[in-house]
């Protein structure tokens, strides 16, 4: 299987046609359903047993319109935004109001501007994240300041880009794919900190905020799947999966394009071997990754009476710097397990496993479900500078290095599936409360709002 991901393959074309003839691709847009047209096709040509896709409702349609900032007053000052994804469109007529400064946006920093907050549009400070970690907290932090901004009267929030000049990504509004509460944009860093400066001063400084996005009720978005069925066990299954929507500022090459090409040239490469595992293959291409991972979490749902059958769902989601392992999703039981079942992929650099719960990719809801789960741990290289901006593009991926992935990729997921015994037992509904306080992911649940759907039941394991 090495051979044949690291020679002559389509792989390099594929990611090229995602990325640059269809581009952008919002989960619900024209350009997602495009990207999920061409998956099937190319999944065909990958030669799978069976694809189709499979469709769900998102709860609601978004499109986003240039976002417009204008300082009133005597320093004149006009600045292009970005909006937040999912963000409301600003009211007819935009809105205007007084910047606020909330520093960094903790319950400090809005505590210090009070009452100056009434009808106010805040502008929020940001650290360029350098980490894994960094990005995470990112992430999470857009609810928490939402909400204190609703709560003290405030009718529009401005976020200083945290990525450097002149570099803006698209933020999310919201967690759970609703429309957010407040119209946000996001400002370029120098802008960002040129319209704090005016406001440090004694009078208030006045702007106006225009955002005219688009925003439509519950639509359809649509999952591609594809298997190669087991020999022994067709039944049971591992889930090789990329999520393939992206922002669309730039082209989600890095997020997630290059890993939708890669389940795709995983998929072709173990075709072609012409060996069949004990157990099947499903290779997963999601939409809705980037809306709390609206696919996956539709995908569990949908196959919730198959997940006993489920051994283990192996996620790419962190660009395409080099491979050092995976994380197991808190899992401690399964850790010799999946040493001994991987030995195959060491010589490709993943030999390295860490027992970390991360929180916004689409191993989530199999997480919760009790699954087994493996998200590929790669280096950050360009990936934090590029993600979700509109340099996210074709040329930042290294073809050599997304090749030796797919054979890793390839190798994994066929490892899983032909294994005598499983990786690991499905956790009960109590284990998996349990790993979810260990590893932290109470606490993130919490701060993003998803812990009541998991108390409720609405979301993971019944009862
Ligand atoms: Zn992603």
């Amino acid at each position: 299987m090495t051979r044949s991901a690291l020679g002559p393959s389509p792989l390099e074309e594929n990611l090229r046609y995602l990325a640059n003839s269809i581009g952008g691709r919002i989960t619900g847009s024209m350009g997602a359903d495009k990207a999920s047209g061409w998956a099937v096709e190319a999944l065909r040509h990958a030669g799978v047993d069976e694809v189709h896709t499979e469709k769900f409702t998102i709860p609601a349609g978004w499109t986003p319109a240039p976002a417009h900032v204008e300082i009133l007053g005597q320093t004149k000052l006009s600045v292009e935004a970005v909006s937040a994804g999912w963000s409301p469109p600003t009211p007819e007529g935009g809105i205007t109001g007084n910047v606020v400064d909330v520093g960094l946006g903790d319950a400090a920093g809005f505590a210090k501007a009070g009452s100056a907050l009434r009808g106010a549009i805040v502008l929020v400070h940001t650290v360029i994240p350098s980490s894994w970690e960094g990005l995470r907290r990112e992430g999470e932090a857009g609810a928490a300041v939402a909400k204190r901004a609703q709560n003290m009267g405030a009718v529009g929030i401005l976020w200083m880009a945290a990525r450097p000049d002149p570099s803006v990504e698209r933020r999310s509004a919201t967690l759970d794919g609703q429309i957010g509460v407040l119209p946000q944009a996001v400002v370029a860093r120098g802008d960002a900190e040129r319209i704090a400066r005016l406001t440090a001063g004694t009078t208030p400084v006045k702007a106006h905020f225009e955002m005219p996005n688009q925003v439509t009720g519950p639509v359809e978005s649509e999952n591609v799947v594809a298997e190669i069925r087991g020999r022994e066990n067709p039944s049971r299954f591992v889930l090789l999966g990329a999520h393939l929507d992206s922002w669309g500022l730039g082209d989600g090459a890095l997020d997630d394009g290059c890993n939708a090409a890669l389940v795709i040239d995983a998929a072709r490469v173990i075709h072609a071997s012409g060996t069949i595992p004990r157990r099947s293959i499903r290779f997963v291409l999601f939409t809705g990754g980037e809306q709390d991972m609206l696919g996956s979490r539709a995908y569990a749902k949908a196959h919730s009476v198959e997940l006993d059958g489920m051994v283990a769902a192996v996620i790419f989601d962190r660009g395409n710097g080099r491979l050092t392992g995976y994380s197991l999703g808190g899992r401690k039981d399964i850790l010799d397990a999946v040493r001994t079942a991987l030995e195959p992929v060491q010589p490709l650099g993943a030999k390295g496993f860490t027992l970390d719960a991360p929180l916004f990719t689409d191993n989530f809801d199999f997480l919760l479900e009790g699954v087994p789960t493996l998200v590929a741990n790669q280096d950050v290289a360009s990936f934090i500078v590029n993600d979700h901006t509109a340099s996210d593009t074709f040329d930042k991926v290294d073809i050599a290095e997304l090749k030796r992935h797919v054979a890793a990729a390839a190798i994994t997921a066929y490892a899983l599936a032909d294994a005598k015994m499983r990786i690991g037992p499905r956790q009960s509904r109590g284990e998996v409360d349990r790993l979810l306080r260990d590893t932290g992911l109470e606490r993130e649940m919490k701060a993003t709002g998803s812990w009541a759907e998991w108390e409720s039941g609405e979301r993971g394991s019944a009862p």
